[in-house]
């Protein structure tokens, strides 16, 4: 079983982070959610901080979303 680079939980899947390689189950594969080191140089979003991972299991339709999420992050770094 494959290892989440950040809560080190065994998950059945993870997803290599566009931006810094590393691979992380479905709730911390966002760069926000692992503390990605590589979006450094990257604008902040002015977002409130209140919106929050559900730490729940991932139901199979969000790890479409995920899967979608990285499709875009991969979209906007080519440019
Ligand atoms: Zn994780
Ligand atoms: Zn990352």
């Amino acid at each position: 079983m494959p290892i989440c680079a950040h809560c080190e939980r065994e998950v059945e899947k993870t997803y290599p982070c566009p931006l810094c390689k590393e691979r992380y189950c479905p709730q911390h594969i966002k760069p926000d959610a692992h503390n990605c080191p590589m979006r450094g140089g990257r604008k902040r979003r002015t977002k409130p901080a209140r919106v929050r991972e559900p730490s729940s299991p991932i139901a199979p339709e969000r790890l479409d979303d995920v899967m979608q999420y990285i499709r875009e992050l991969k979209k906007t770094r080519r440019s």
